[in-house]
């Protein structure tokens, strides 16, 4: 009997896992306590979709996870709007800031992360925007309403996508990263440059090894930025995308281990056996990095680990041991990620025949990390079917764009 599921936390993680665990088990009491006042929604659009929709009131359709009644006739208890402020290990128990309190059996911390906040002089001002959640992307859609400039620091994932949605409605947009290059630490330079030049395409300056050290103030709102080049750049919004950290308050509180996220094992388990971690909150044991613990901030992370604790919970489970991938979307192009790059020294480029896409090959020595693909999701596909079986690829193979990666995939014996 898998008893009381308590489950912190309404984004992807949090919600999978309730569905997973009810598919399997009819009888569970499950509950999803939620700091938000939405019912829960889908992060990615936010920096995609939802920025250039013009009818907002179509908003939660684009975005919503699951309808109320979805929770209804599934029975699973949604509490929204009422985030826990303590656990208590000993009685087995969560308080709401409400003052509530909810037994579990097994708890579950599905807590995502927050944004890094720019600590610089002016960081604070008015017309200085991040994005998160659902009502920080509605702001930010509204302030771009003005057409004029904006400058977006941080030249990550969520900053490039903001850039390029912001090209279609501003005068000016300027990406500055603190880096020496575009997602250092994500994708190959091959990928990077191609972004950075899409970028440049459609008009947005985007200067690389500079961070902002002050934000200029006029009349109380924030007016421009100045970085560490000494560069001034006027501006009429900012919007800051520098990464986040996971959300690990109640895990600290509560005396389980953390370091960069809520420490689980490969079952997803933290220091206390009736408390498990998923998502972006939880470093896990990577099944790739000997060991080492990683962690990750992709919808595809959140699902498998709900999913690989959702078998644990309701019967024997397995350790996690999931491929990695990632996507992101910029000026109608389709990125696909698949394996951690980071650590490769060398890169095969294998080219579509008419040239409308491209896949980056990156290995270290031998071994093949990842793999990213622009515009092919045929390599994307073949790639991740590839990593999931451990195979290898020849480079030579690799940059052959007649060779089926799929069928490579799943005839050859694994490495
Ligand atoms: P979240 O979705 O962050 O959900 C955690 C929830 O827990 C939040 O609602 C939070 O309010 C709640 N919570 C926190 N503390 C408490 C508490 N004490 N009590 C109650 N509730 C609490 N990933 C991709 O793979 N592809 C993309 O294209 C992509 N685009 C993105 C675009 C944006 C703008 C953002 C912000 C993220 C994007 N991501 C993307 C990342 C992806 O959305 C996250 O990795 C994913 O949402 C993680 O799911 P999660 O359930 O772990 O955390």
């Amino acid at each position: 009997m898998t008893g009381h599921v308590v489950v912190v936390g309404g984004g992807h993680a949090g919600v999978e896992l309730a569905a997973t665990v009810r598919a399997a088990d009819p009888l569970a009491a499950l509950t999803i306590l939620g700091e938000e006042p939405h019912l829960p929604y889908h992060r990615p659009p936010l920096s995609k979709g939802i920025l250039g929709a013009t009818n907002p009131t179509e908003d939660s359709a684009v975005v919503g996870l699951r309808a109320l009644k979805w929770f209804e006739q599934k029975d699973i208890a949604l509490r929204t709007g009422d985030p826990v402020v303590q656990i208590d290990c000993n009685q087995r128990a969560v308080k709401l800031s409400s003052g509530a309190e909810v037994a579990y059996d097994q708890l579950v911390l599905a807590t995502g992360s927050r944004n890094l906040e720019l600590k610089v002089p002016g960081g604070d001002l008015p017309g200085v925007h991040y994005l998160r959640t659902f009502d920080e992307a509605v702001q930010l859609r509204s302030a771009l309403r003005c057409g004029g400039s904006v400058v977006v620091v941080g030249g990550g994932f969520i900053g490039l996508e903001i850039a390029a949605c912001a090209s279609k409605v501003m005068r000016s947009v300027t990406v500055v990263e603190a880096a020496n290059r575009l997602l250092p630490r994500s994708v190959s330079e091959v990928t990077a440059v191609h972004l950075s030049d899409m970028h440049a395409a459609n008009g947005v300056a985007v200067l690389v090894g500079q961070s902002v050290t002050r934000i200029i103030e006029d009349a109380g709102r924030a007016a421009g930025v100045v970085t560490s080049a000494g560069t001034v750049l006027p501006c009429d919004l900012v919007v800051v995308g520098i990464g986040v950290v996971p959300a690990t308050e109640l895990a600290v509180s509560a005396g389980l281990r953390v370091d960069n996220g809520v420490l689980v094992d490969s079952f997803l388990r933290t220091s206390d056996e009736r408390i498990s971690a998923i998502g972006d909150c939880a470093a896990f044991p990577s099944a790739d990095r000997d060991g080492g613990q990683v962690r990750l901030e992709s919808v595809q992370n959140a699902v498998g680990h709900a999913r690989c604790l959702a078998a644990r919970l309701t019967g024997t489970g397995a350790p996690y041991s999931a491929v990695p991938w990632f996507w992101t979307e910029q000026y109608g192009a389709k990125v696909q990620m698949v394996g951690l790059v980071q650590g490769h020294d060398r890169t095969v480029v294998r080219r579509s025949q008419d040239n409308s896409g491209f896949s980056v090959f990156c290995y270290a020595g031998e071994r093949l990390l990842g793999v990213e693909s622009v515009n092919r999701v045929r390599d994307h596909v073949g790639a991740r079917a590839l990593l999931e079986n451990r195979i290898d690829l020849a480079p030579e193979l690799a940059a052959r764009p007649d060779v089926d990666l799929r069928q490579i995939a799943h005839s050859a014996p694994a490495a």
